[in-house]
């Protein structure tokens, strides 16, 4: 797909490589580890939708007709379906049924897609969002009409997507139509409220259709991930504070930017009960961030928010830092139990999966009480490769909480890793592990290509390594096009190796110490120590 995105469907480019001849293991895989998105035969710039709509309903209707059947049938010509399926629109069930918004209040249109520097938490409520913003309604109005020429808004806020697609035919939204488009009943909700929509050019819900992803309980983590954005962990955060940064990775730590990690570390469910929130002399409540005075217009809490529009959640999403620690989300489950809503509502966490109480709460003793429950986890690596990309966790606890999970019929485990810099030197045998030992405790296995920071993507690797992991990821296509393309230019893996010697050396003494050479060997020959370079 081009940049400007006028052209789509027809950038789509030859294929480059004989899937039908050598995929053979893409062939045989368990349907756990391709229903969640991987596995298609998608190249960069050539989005395969081979594997949406094909899974049988297994509902009916009152006919005795799979629910697939309408009249006319999803697939009839100048249905979304088709339309989608056949690429004459660039659709996405997202923003008809998610509403998200990021760590720093800012609404957006998922956790991929970029905000509108104009809504967030403060002045707008969950509602008005989602129901009358420009920047959503400009998505939804571009992906319904298979006359669009421009996709200004999609390319003004799902340029990830796009140029994921672009790169590697893989991306989140082909992640969630693959998975929606299998979901006949969700799919059913999916195309009604499209439909309503392209008609009206309104946006609304009457049915339980909304995901809610609830990013607003602070970045709260036990975990250090060396990959993971600094705002999103207070451990990172403590790290970097105790000397283990490096500019050329992350940017420099400015004042601003520990002024920005002090707000989005902080809960932000019920701000205007907050003590250092102030009435001004007009009247209106002001709250310091980032060294402004910031108006709170938006006074409702986000619990009271989200049980308000509790009878058209169909899943709520708790993310973090580590959801599961936080004591305070449990406060929203308890809500949800008494409205008497949790029993409809699937519950998702975004998890590392490494602890399941917050306080006096267990998860556990929660479970029960919702319809379904799902741990996202953030498995990359097993072994000593997760401990030491994702330090101060333990594989053998998340394989234990795996096992836990297990135990509870309305709970699915899905592993949802990050493809980068290190994890993709060890990910085949988080893919072999899941086909083994795990396969009865994972539903769905997914993974996303880390984008940034740049210096940690995967293509930055020395040229052997990515040319000896290229065939380990045969009928993993996306893995081998991040394998294939050239480093960032005008970055230096030196800072990479320092930034991780860094890290290994803050944790020399301690019962998280682990030597980057030692988990992986293959690197050491690439380091130039300080003392060598530029000689
Ligand atoms: S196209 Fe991508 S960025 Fe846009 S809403 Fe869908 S998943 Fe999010």
């Amino acid at each position: 797909m081009s940049e400007d995105y006028p052209n789509w469907p027809d950038t789509d480019i030859e294929n480059r490589y004989d899937f039908e001849d050598n995929d053979t293991r893409g062939k045989e895989l368990p349907k756990h580890m391709t229903k969640g998105g991987p596995g298609d035969k998608s190249t960069g710039g050539n989005v395969n939708t081979d594997s949406w709509f094909v899974e049988p309903s297994k509902q009916f209707d009152s006919l005795g007709r799979k629910k697939f059947s309408y009249i006319p049938d999803i697939l009839d010509k100048g249905t979304i379906a088709q339309q989608a399926k056949d690429k004459e629109i660039f659709f996405c069930d997202i923003p008809f049924t998610q509403l998200y918004m990021e760590i720093d209040g800012n609404y957006q249109p998922c956790c991929f897609g970029k905000p509108d520097g104009k809504h967030n938490i403060l002045n707008t409520s969950m509602r008005e969002w989602m129901v009358n913003s420009e920047a959503l309604n400009g998505i939804r109005k571009e992906m319904v009409d298979p006359n669009e020429k421009e996709y200004k808004n999609v390319n003004k806020y799902c340029t990830r997507c796009v140029s994921d697609e672009k790169r590697y035919g893989k991306s989140r939204r082909t992640a969630c139509m693959k998975i929606h488009t299998n979901d006949s009943e969700f799919w059913g909700k999916v195309d009604r409220s499209a439909k309503m929509f392209k008609a009206s050019g309104l946006f609304d819900f009457d049915e339980r259709i909304i995901e809610v992803q609830l990013k607003v309980y602070g970045s709260e983590c036990n975990l250090d991930c060396y990959m993971c954005t600094h705002q999103n962990s207070t451990i990172r955060q403590k790290v970097a504070n105790e000397g283990v940064w490096n500019d050329a990775v992350f940017g420099k730590l400015s004042e601003e930017r520990l002024d920005h990690f002090k707000w989005v570390t902080r809960d932000k469910t019920n701000i205007i009960k907050e003590p250092d929130v102030k009435l001004d002399e007009h009247g209106d409540y002001v709250i310091p961030k980032l060294k402004a005075q910031v108006k709170i217009e938006n006074k409702k809490s986000m619990v009271d928010q989200t049980l308000d529009m509790a009878p058209y959640i169909r899943s709520i999403k708790i993310i973090g830092g580590e959801p599961l620690i936080m004591k305070k989300h449990y406060e929203l489950l308890d809500k949800l139990i008494e409205s008497g809503h949790a029993k409809h509502i699937y519950l998702k966490y975004q998890t590392n999966l490494t602890e399941t109480k917050g306080g006096k709460h267990s998860i556990f003793d929660y479970i029960p009480k919702f319809k379904r429950v799902s741990m996202v986890a953030s498995v990359d690596g097993i072994g000593q490769t997760i401990e030491y990309m994702r330090r101060r966790c333990h594989w053998d606890k998340i394989k234990e909480n795996l096992a836990l999970c297990a135990k509870y019929d309305n709970v699915d485990a899905d592993f949802n890793g990050l493809v980068s810099f290190l994890s993709v030197m060890r990910f085949y045998e988080v893919i072999d592990w899941c086909m083994t030992e795990g396969k009865d405790m994972i539903d769905q296995v997914n993974w996303a290509m880390l984008e940034s920071p740049p210096l940690l993507r995967a293509n930055n690797l020395p040229q052997k390594i990515k040319d000896d992991l290229i065939p380990k990821y045969e009928g993993w296509p996306d893995i081998q096009e991040a394998l294939r393309m050239p480093a960032e230019e005008g970055l230096d893996i030196q800072e990479v190796f320092d930034y991780l010697l860094d890290a290994d050396k803050y944790y020399e003494g301690t019962k998280w110490e682990k030597h980057l050479f030692k988990v992986f060997p293959e690197l050491e020959e690439y380091y130039i120590p300080k003392h060598q370079r530029n000689r």
